[in-house]
């Protein structure tokens, strides 16, 4: 009888991490990485980096590997694919 179950009920729809550019540092940039698990959508952000923002697959590792836990941080949950 709890509107908490309801509303999961309701929102059974699927919700995948979502990451938006302008949040880790390129604020001219609408892209939303996006993936079904945290994994996939840094894989999703790396090739977007790579492909648009001149990175290489080097300089994006490390740029990871510093700035992860600052990016969890900024990852949100969306509903529904964009
Ligand atoms: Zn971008």
């Amino acid at each position: 009888m709890a509107e908490a179950t309801n509303d999961a009920v309701r929102d059974e729809r699927p919700s995948y991490p979502s990451l938006k550019c302008s949040d880790i540092g390129f604020p001219e940039c609408s892209h939303v990485a996006f993936g079904a698990s945290e994994e996939t959508l840094i894989r999703n952000a790396k090739y977007h980096a790579i492909s648009t923002h001149s990175y290489t697959e080097e300089s994006w590792e490390q740029e990871l590997t510093s700035k992860i836990n600052e990016w969890r941080r900024l990852i949100k949950m969306s509903f529904g694919k964009f």
